[in-house]
């Protein structure tokens, strides 16, 4: 469902209570049961994409996240899964086979950057990357064999805003995909399908979870696309439990409101910190000063709940700033209700080297 009975497109706000959701029959639940339950009676002889079987991602409770989310998006389909990471590796594994070439943003999350640049070399696939502040660079590193174009938008932890349209066309060109992972904006913020993105891909642990309580990822594209994942899902078995599909529902009926806060919470500190002697850079989309904030208010409906910031006195200063932090928590993620501190070097962007990190900002 992304309509009303009248046809009107719903807002994220009503779609991601009643989008997936049961017609309301008298006497059924008004909220989803948990259905625990690792398989389920099956006919004989039916086709097997009949077959309900939770590595399967078609259990009930997965089933309805997924229709949610696609509503969300704005596209066909959608398929939950066990991580963030699973949802980026599995679409990576959908596209690409040995012999391809992968063109990748060279502003990515950690563990991101880790896989392309170490599994994929595994399995037969070169992995070029590009910097997105120059557009023409996606048709430049583009090959005949290139089958995958990966960005990240808003970027972990600089919060780069790139344009998607440049890498779409050139995927376009090849009859390649392009993958974008927008955790960091949720689907609240920005729908990339609109720009051209094949697949958006979410670390659902972070804002459509949103209270740190599960580990759990989204990508959503076109009915065909979303196929070619949960085919990569049915082999390798990042699967979600029901229970976390239950609950990664149950968070995105609040997504709308929480972002929102978020939204607003985020450019309150961003402003703050802009007139603090001992912050030497504050790295927020929202405020006028970023070098993205014109681009980012043409894209996104809002700049996120993350704020990123460069101390004055480097590494020791934020060392001692997280030692000192009351309400704020010092531990890794985002888009939870608690306010969060961490610092890339020990957290997202440990696996990088020292020289990879001061490549990706
Ligand atoms: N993508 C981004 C931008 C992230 O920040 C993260 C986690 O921090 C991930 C992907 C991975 O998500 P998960 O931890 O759910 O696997």
């Amino acid at each position: 469902m992304s309509g009303a009975p009248d046809g009107r497109r719903l807002r994220p706000a009503t779609l991601a209570v009643h989008a997936g959701a049961a017609p309301p029959e008298p006497g059924a639940p008004v909220v989803p049961p948990i259905v625990q339950s690792a398989t389920f009676f099956g006919g004989r002889g039916e086709p097997a994409s009949q077959l309900v079987y939770s590595r399967y991602g078609n259990n009930p409770n997965q089933a309805m996240v997924a229709e949610k989310v696609a509503a969300l998006e704005g596209t066909e389909a959608s398929l939950m899964l066990g991580s963030g990471m699973a949802a980026t590796a599995m679409t990576v594994l959908a596209v690409c086979e040995a012999g391809d070439h992968v063109v990748a943003s060279r502003y990515l999350y950690g563990a991101t950057h880790a896989f392309l640049t170490r599994e994929l070399p595994r399995r037969g696939v070169s992995v070029t990357f590009v910097d997105p502040d120059e557009p023409d660079a996606w048709e430049a590193a583009a090959r005949a064999e290139t089958r995958l174009l990966l960005i990240e938008v808003p970027t972990n932890p600089t919060l780069r805003v790139f344009d998607p349209r440049p890498a779409a066309a050139a995927a376009r060109r090849r009859g390649a995909v392009l993958a974008m992972d927008a955790t960091f904006a949720s689907p609240v913020n920005a729908r990339m399908a609109e720009y051209g993105v094949d697949a958006e891909i979410h670390s659902a642990t972070k804002y459509l979870g949103g209270h740190s309580d599960i580990i759990a990822g989204v990508v959503s594209g076109s009915a065909e696309l979303i196929e070619r994942v949960r085919a990569m899902m049915k082999l390798y078995g990042p699967a979600p439990d029901p229970h976390a599909a239950w609950l990664l529902d149950r968070g995105l009926r609040t997504l709308a409101q929480r972002v929102a806060q978020q939204n607003h919470n985020a450019l309150e500190l961003a402003r703050f910190f802009e007139g603090r002697p001992e912050v030497a850079r504050v790295l927020y989309p929202g405020l006028e000063s970023h070098p993205d904030h014109a681009l980012a208010r043409e894209l996104l409906d809002g700049f996120g709940g993350v704020v990123s910031i460069v101390l004055a006195g480097g590494g020791a200063a934020a060392d001692r700033m997280c030692d000192a932090l009351g309400l704020a928590l010092l531990a890794p993620s985002l888009g939870g209700v608690e306010t969060l501190v961490s610092q890339p070097r020990y957290t997202s962007h440990q696996p990088l080297t020292p020289e990879e990190r001061e490549a990706a900002g």
